[in-house]
């Protein structure tokens, strides 16, 4: 009974999703609105499979009767789509809409429209204040634009939670991704002691520095002074700049030669990919497996720099992972969790800022990689540290937006970006400054996954460390990741999984310790 119900199921979706990974690719290989249309029939198609209210009410009575790992993950993948009809749909329309705002809005700084990498440009570089503060408040103005849209989405999103029996929105989020909420909280308090204080000692550091630059005293600088609209990233002077080392570089062999030497086979991806920009095509970077059967995908648009050699190392470190599911596994297990999948990608991207790579796989000369490692360790826990405490803002923020929809949310934000980033508010300031967050509006309660994938990642290093000693040219690397990761699919529960391949539950010891070459002043 089981069985069949779920081999049924099997054979609607598989052929739903495949067509729609393929339509996916075409329109984001290439924007005509014949893909775009394509795109969006088969998306139709895959939902409305998803919101037939007869199978998932079989589903749940097989389910209540007999579990089964394949029944949980149909059951997961259905449940979004079992909210009612009309206000799904409302749903879809003004999340929609409101991104078409975020793509076309640009704020003004002097009479003249800005973009997104104008005014970051300016926080970059410039040492004029009022400059900095017009192109920063400037950035803040679509917030104003879709504020009332942003909490209507999240009341119709609340309602829809409700209607499936959850407390709201961020609730029914977290159990369809099989995120316990108590764990989260209690892991979010971990990683905020972990990163506290390393990141207030390094950050006193940054604001002398910013003072003595733009010419005022720490206690004047304002969210304007950081080096983007969010502080979210690190700022050009605190990170270490590894571009000229990769001048004229293949990273497309390189990336294929780094995953050869963990004994790790990706031609196939390779050969499959598009991994340079062209007029019409997506600006972004992913993967994608398109069947679950070995068609494995990436998209990117690389420049020989070392952002672009970590993107490419990111994306087949999905690959790899989509490619290693066991033989015998059904269609529904042969997927990845989020947190999972991030976590390998991570592990793989963060290989290009590591001596050993530079120095085996770049070609850096010994010395002057030796020279580079403790600038690079730095970097990397600077790096760490921001990230955790932007994560920090963001998935508190969220969790109290659909708390209260209609709460003082202008009052919170700033509380929190003082909090978690050491940021003085600006004086009086009364805006809707968190809705300028495009993720808030069209990705939401997402972020948290990224912080759990990198401690899966830092994790997982601290792993192999111990069981291979190293990681570069060790194709003792691959097989261990092939059986203790990428084997099991989503047979196990994700955090299952995670303890399964690392030895240890999800923890923070593995971040705690890449914090500790902040801790000397
Ligand atoms: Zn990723």
């Amino acid at each position: 009974m089981t069985h069949e119900l779920v081999a049924q199921a099997e054979s609607v979706l598989a052929p739903l999703e495949r067509d729609l990974h393929l339509a996916w690719w075409d329109v984001q290989v290439e924007a005509t609105d014949a893909n775009a249309a394509r795109r969006a029939s088969a998306e139709l198609a895959w939902s409305e499979a998803l919101a037939d209210p007869d199978l998932f009410r079989a589903v749940e009575e097989v389910q209540a009767k007999a579990p089964t790992r394949s029944l949980d993950l149909l059951c997961n993948l259905m449940l979004p789509h079992q909210v009612p009809s009309d206000l799904r749909a409302r749903i879809v329309e003004l999340d929609a809409a409101v991104d078409v705002r975020f793509s076309r809005h640009r704020g003004v700084v002097d009479g003249v429209e800005v973009d997104d990498s104008a005014i970051k440009k300016t926080l970059r570089q410039s040492d004029d204040s009022a400059e900095r503060r017009a192109a920063w408040e400037a950035s803040k103005t679509v917030g104003a634009a879709v504020a009332d849209d942003v909490r209507e989405l999240a009341r119709l999103r609340n309602e829809a939670a409700r209607s499936l029996g959850h407390r709201d929105w961020f609730a029914l989020s977290l159990a369809k991704d099989e995120l316990d909420e108590a764990k989260l909280l209690a892991t979010l308090a971990a990683t905020d002691r972990a990163t506290a204080e390393p990141f207030r000692r390094w950050k006193a550091r940054l604001d002398e520095r910013l003072a003595q630059r733009l010419g005022c005293s720490v206690c004047d600088l304002r969210p304007w002074h950081y080096a983007d609209p969010f502080f979210q990233e690190v700022p050009p002077d605190g990170a270490i700049d590894l571009d000229g080392y990769f001048e004229g570089a293949d990273l497309v062999a390189l990336a294929g030669r780094t995953l050869e030497g963990v004994g790790l086979e990706v031609d196939d991806i390779i050969a499959r990919s598009d991994l340079y920009a062209r007029e019409g095509k997506s600006q972004h970077a992913f993967c994608v497996d398109i069947d679950r059967a070995g068609d494995v995908r990436v998209l990117a648009n690389l420049v020989p720099t070392h952002d672009s050699a970590e993107t490419m190392l990111h994306e087949l470190g999905h690959g790899v992972y989509e490619l290693g599911f066991g033989d015998d596994l059904p269609w529904l297990q042969r997927s990845t969790h989020l947190v999972a999948t991030e976590g390998s990608a991570l592990f793989f991207g963060a290989l290009a800022g590591t001596r050993r790579w530079l120095e085996l796989v770049l070609g850096l000369e010994a010395d002057e990689a030796a020279a580079l490692r403790d600038r690079l360790r730095e970097a990397r826990a600077v790096e760490l540290a921001v990230f955790t405490r932007w994560v920090l803002v963001m998935t508190e923020f969220e969790r109290g937006l659909y708390a209260t929809p209609d709460g003082d949310l202008d009052t919170l934000w700033w509380e929190l970006v003082a909090r978690h980033q050491g940021v003085t508010p600006p004086d009086g300031r009364k805006a809707p400054d968190w809705a300028a967050k495009v993720h808030i509006a069209v990705a939401p309660v997402y972020y948290h996954t990224y912080l759990y994938g990198s401690l899966v990642a830092l994790q997982l290093k601290d792993a192999l460390d111990a069981a291979v000693g190293s990681i570069v040219d060790q194709p003792a690397v691959g097989a261990f990741l092939r059986e203790h990761l990428f084997a099991p699919g989503q047979s196990v529960r994700w955090d299952e999984l995670v303890e399964q391949a690392t030895g240890t539950p999800l923890s923070v010891a593995s971040l705690d310790r890449e914090m500790t070459v902040l801790a000397t002043p």
